[in-house]
Order: C-alpha cells, then sequence, then structure tokens
C-alpha cells in the first residue's frame, strides 16, 4: 500500500512508499482510510520539531471505514465508519492510565508520531479507542473530529468558557476557527483577530459568527478590541498563532484574573510577558492534544450540529500529491488540507 512516511532526519526524508499492509491483531479493527488532515504538527515532525519514532507512517487525523475486525472485536463490524483517538500505546497501570489521561503516560505512544498513522492507505488501531461516526457527519467532516477533539480539551476540560464570557481567539487558521466555534457553542462572545494576510479568514470568521473581528495592525486595533470588552479587557484569550508576539497580545488584552489557553505548539522556545502574567493573575493553560472524554464529546457536537466544521475544509489532494499538499498546509493556503490516500 502506499503510505507517506517520515524515513529519517530532516525535510528531505519524508517520502511515499509502498509497504505491506498492516495486520491486525485480536483487539484491534483495520481501517481503510477516507480522509487523513495535515495538522501543524505534522509540519513540525517533517520539520524535526516534534519527536517521531522513525521511520513512521505519518497522519494522526483521519476517518474510515472498518474493513476487518481482530478476533476479540465485539463492538464494531466491517463498513462501520469510524474515527480513532490517537494515543494508542500506553503503560495501562500508571496514575495517569488509571485517570484516562493516556497523553500523559510515559509509555505513550501515538499514531503517526510514535506508532503508523493514517497518511497510508490502511491503518490498525486498538478497536477500544475507536469510535463510530454519527450517521449526520460526512467522512470528510469526521476527519476533524482528532483537531475539534483538542480544542475541546483546551477549551472545556482544561480551561472553561461560560456563557456571555468576552473570547478573544488569536491566529485565524484552522484551530482558531475552531476554538471560534467551540466558544460560541458554551455561549461565548467571540472575538477573532488577526493581520492584514488574513482578511479572508477573518470574513469567514465572521460568517462563523464571530461578534468582531480586527486586524492587529490597524492603527486603533488595541483601543478598539478594549471597546468590544467594556474596556475590561477579554475573560478568555485562545493562542492560536504559534507565535510569541500574538501570545503576549493576548496577555495584554486579557483582563486581571482572565484565562490565556495555548493551542497548538510554537515549535520553538518563546518570550513570554510572564512579570505581566504574574501582575495580572492570568491563568495560563493548554492540552496536550486530547483525551477518549474529549473525543466523546467533540462527537457529540458535531452529530447535533452545534458545531460545523465543513466551510473548514478548503483542499482534497490524492495522497500522490503530497508535497503539494504540505506546501499548502505549511503556507497556510485555507483550513484544513485533506489527504486522500485511496483514489
Ligand atoms: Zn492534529
Ligand atoms: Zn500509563
Amino acid at each position: 500500500m502506499k503510505a507517506l512516511m517520515k524515513k529519517e532526519k530532516g525535510v528531505d526524508g519524508v517520502a511515499l512508499e509502498r509497504v505491506e499492509p498492516p495486520v491486525v491483531k485480536t483487539n484491534e479493527i483495520k481501517v481503510k482510510i477516507h480522509a487523513a488532515g495535515i495538522c501543524g504538527t505534522d509540519i513540525h515532525i517533517i520539520h524535526d520539531q516534534y519527536p517521531s519514532n522513525f521511520p513512521v507512517i505519518m497522519g494522526h487525523e483521519y476517518s474510515g471505514t472498518v474493513v476487518e475486525v481482530g478476533e476479540e472485536v465485539d463492538n464494531f463490524k466491517v463498513g462501520d465508519r469510524v474515527v480513532s483517538a490517537t494515543a494508542v500505546v500506553t503503560c495501562g497501570g500508571c496514575s495517569y492510565c488509571n485517570q484516562g489521561l493516556l497523553m500523559l503516560c510515559d509509555q505513550r505512544k501515538s499514531i503517526g508520531s510514535g506508532v503508523h498513522g493514517a497518511f497510508a492507505e490502511y491503518m490498525v488501531v486498538p478497536a477500544n479507542l475507536a469510535y463510530n461516526i454519527p450517521s449526520s457527519v460526512t467522512l470528510d467532516e469526521a476527519a476533524l473530529t482528532e483537531p475539534l477533539a483538542c480544542v475541546v480539551r483546551c477549551m472545556m476540560e482544561r480551561g472553561r468558557v461560560d456563557a456571555g464570557d468576552f473570547v478573544l481567539v488569536s491566529g485565524p487558521g484552522t484551530m482558531g476557527m475552531l476554538s471560534l466555534l467551540v466558544a460560541k457553542a458554551n455561549g461565548g462572545n467571540v472575538v477573532v483577530i488577526g493581520t492584514s494576510q488574513d482578511s479572508e479568514r477573518l470574513n469567514l470568521a465572521l460568517e462563523l459568527g464571530a461578534t468582531a473581528v480586527v486586524n492587529v495592525e490597524e492603527e486603533d486595533a488595541e483601543q478598539r478590541l478594549m471597546e468590544l470588552t467594556n474596556k475590561k479587557g477579554f475573560d478568555i484569550a485562545v493562542e492560536c498563532a504559534g507565535v510569541s508576539v500574538s501570545a503576549n497580545n493576548c496577555i495584554k488584552l486579557l483582563r486581571k484574573q482572565g484565562m490565556l489557553i495555548q493551542m497548538g505548539l510554537f515549535g520553538k522556545k518563546i518570550e513570554l510577558d510572564s512579570d505581566l502574567l504574574l501582575m495580572k493573575e492570568i491563568d495560563y493553560t493548554n492540552g496536550y492534544a486530547s483525551e477518549p472524554t474529549s473525543w466523546e464529546r467533540a462527537l457529540r457536537l458535531l452529530e447535533h450540529k452545534h458545531v460545523d466544521v465543513s466551510s473548514l475544509i478548503s483542499n482534497k489532494i490524492p495522497i500522490e500529491k503530497w508535497q503539494t499538499a504540505i506546501r499548502l498546509a505549511e503556507q497556510k493556503i485555507g483550513y484544513k488540507t485533506l489527504l486522500l490516500p485511496n483514489i
């Protein structure tokens, strides 16, 4: 089968290979991949800014159809449409595993970095970490369950948006848009900020329900943003741009005792105004990918249309053209780029 692999260190260490399809174990299901999204983490893996256990098939945001089930699997059958959580290898016995916090297990390996992932025609995953896709959700939409689960983890399990909160989303990419949708679903008044390059994205943010959008490069941006919160500052700021200037803007625009949420990786050490964090008594939280609880909630948000991700799917590319797909994701052209391994 075709598989996009991180084979070795360096940006040239990624290649489309022919490999043997995986063999299903007793407690696993074999999934024919429909679509697999390219994530910021994949870009970090390519550039060796995030650890990977190469040679490894990349990809962790996927949807697909069950084509084979292991002997002991009784909760899935051939033909089921599925997604799965990503932390598929854990020790099963440490205090984090016992609390269902799989990402925090010292032995954890996730699909697409620690073990073979979804940028391939087929993949196997443990059946106990897979979920049926609700009938109201398309396979394309379901491929965004993973990033949505990460946003749920940050904003609803680690952080918390209350109805009426002023929520600032900095960086209108895919994670920013998902943060907007999740904050809206929780009753937040959401303001999305970006730069001059983001004008199209900021327009989409308005269409998706943002109360206001602001280009931070405009002269009176800070004053306008403060006015939008009746000069009090934001209750919550979600950093989705992955650059330090955005993180520091968030700290500046938060009210005292507000909450800063780091949505994604920066890919390097950054400078934060930590004294201002202290003097404003700001809570700083984040989330390391997602946990099974986040998946259940993300699927419910999709099923009942509290969150509609359809407008965020902008590029669908056959896996043979993976270089084009990576370039689109790297240059942030459109929103989510999906790789299609089976067409
Ligand atoms: Zn991801
Ligand atoms: Zn463990």
